[in-house]
């Protein structure tokens, strides 16, 4: 069997064991490393070969949108990872880095449980940072951090151990003071979502030379701030991405720290939704049900050029079918699906079996549906509408 169709095998297997799936978007100020830390995730779960990652390709879209006529703003990816001898469902969101594509970063958000904040530890947080922080934990998302170009304060700043980790240790203050901010006033999050290294919440590399570390991964290695540091100036970057794979530190994270659909949507539905929280239909939502009524969270169309439109979105509820007919929130009539499935490298892979609940599906025959639009089989109360977080706005005086 090809490695392709065996991975989508594992996905779909994976898809009806919602505690062993983690919805996650990565998201980061502009050139931070989100699309190259994508491509380590990707090569990391076998999807592109290890040298392509790095080169930005799998998750660049406009080659291959100028190539194929395809618009993808946002490219989605199933991947798979085993952690603690359990195999995962990774659904990764990636979301557009720069500032005018604000409305996806927050339609992305909406789709997923867990938000991985890449930092570049030269600049340190930055404005969109802020916001795109800010647009998770508005969706009730929980936040992990990787600080990138570690390799910059080794090779550029020449930076010894303790320096190095007192500017890390900045980084992670500052972000965690703009989370505490963000989560003071949020009465539904009781926790401490701040981030920590202690905690396992924070991972540190070089998505370049696709190397990293984070505590539990540095407990397990040996690998200590002075090897690495080491190994960057003596040329061993090949040796360390060996040791500890950037993709393998940061997905254990996503497996251990982010919440399944079975732990988020109980949280994240009172959150996005304000209907009857008696209903069945609450119900369905709060407990990840695939045999309820089918609720599709739309956030966000594309194009393709043999099947038209592909609506993509979070299952809350129930599961999708092809055949089904189905409500669009604010238009009249129904939809009928033509086609479900998932994405894997940023191609759809059309599936014969239905995309139960807490999965992330592509769909085809939603002609009504736009971002935002709410598919159900029943009329309901749709989603709150999803709120565009712009970036503060600078005036000259
Ligand atoms: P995005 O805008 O957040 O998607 O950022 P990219 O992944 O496109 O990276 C922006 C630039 O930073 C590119 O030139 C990358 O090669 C570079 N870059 C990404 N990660 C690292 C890293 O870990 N170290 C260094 N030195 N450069 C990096």
């Amino acid at each position: 069997m090809g490695r392709r169709k065996k991975i989508v095998q594992e996905c779909e297997t994976l898809m009806d064991e919602p505690e062993h799936i983690r919805n996650i978007a990565i998201a980061a100020h502009v050139d931070h490393g989100k699309t190259t830390l994508s491509d380590n995730l990707l090569a990391g779960a076998g999807m592109i070969s290890d040298e392509t990652a790095g080169e930005q390709l799998a998750m660049d879209t406009e080659e291959d949108e100028q190539e194929r006529g395809i618009t993808i703003d946002a490219a989605n990816v199933s991947m798979t990872h085993e952690y603690e001898g359990r195999n995962h469902l990774i659904n990764l969101i990636d979301t557009p880095g720069h500032v005018d594509f604000g409305g996806d970063v927050t339609r992305a958000m909406r789709a997923v449980d867990g938000a991985l904040v890449v930092v570049d530890a030269v600049e340190g947080a930055m404005p969109q940072t802020e916001t795109v922080l800010r647009q998770a934990l508005r969706e009730g998302v929980k936040p992990a951090l990787f600080i990138n170009k570690v390799d910059r304060l080794i090779n550029e700043l020449q930076e010894g151990p303790q320096e190095m980790q007192q500017r890390l240790m900045d980084v992670i203050g500052d972000v965690n003071e703009l989370i505490r901010g963000m989560t003071e006033e949020m009465d539904d999050i009781t926790e401490d979502w701040s981030v920590s290294v202690e905690e396992g919440t924070v991972a540190f590399g070089s998505a370049l030379y696709k190397w990293g570390v984070s505590m539990p991964s540095m407990e397990a290695t040996g690998i200590s701030f002075g090897d690495i540091i080491d190994m960057e100036q003596n040329d061993e970057r090949d040796e360390l991405h060996e040791r500890t794979p950037l993709s393998n530190v940061v997905l254990d994270m996503v497996a251990e720290h982010f919440p399944n659909p079975l732990t988020a949507q109980p949280f994240r539905v009172p959150r996005i939704w304000r209907g009857d929280d008696e209903s069945e239909i609450a119900e369905d939502m709060r407990t990840v049900n695939r045999e309820g009524d089918i609720v599709f969270m739309c956030t966000d169309i594309g194009m393709d050029p043999h099947a038209g439109e592909i609506a993509t979105g979070r299952v809350f509820s129930g599961t999708l079918k092809k055949g089904q007919e189905l409500f669009v929130s604010g238009t009249a009539g129904r939809n009928r699906i033509q086609s479900v499935g998932i994405y894997m490298g940023g191609e759809r892979e059309e599936l014969d079996r239905g995309v139960p609940a807490g999965n992330i599906a592509a769909v085809t025959g939603l002609k009504d549906a736009i971002a935002g639009s709410t598919v159900s089989d029943v009329e309901m109360t749709p989603f709150e509408s999803i709120e565009h977080i712009s970036e503060p706005v600078i005036t000259k005086s």
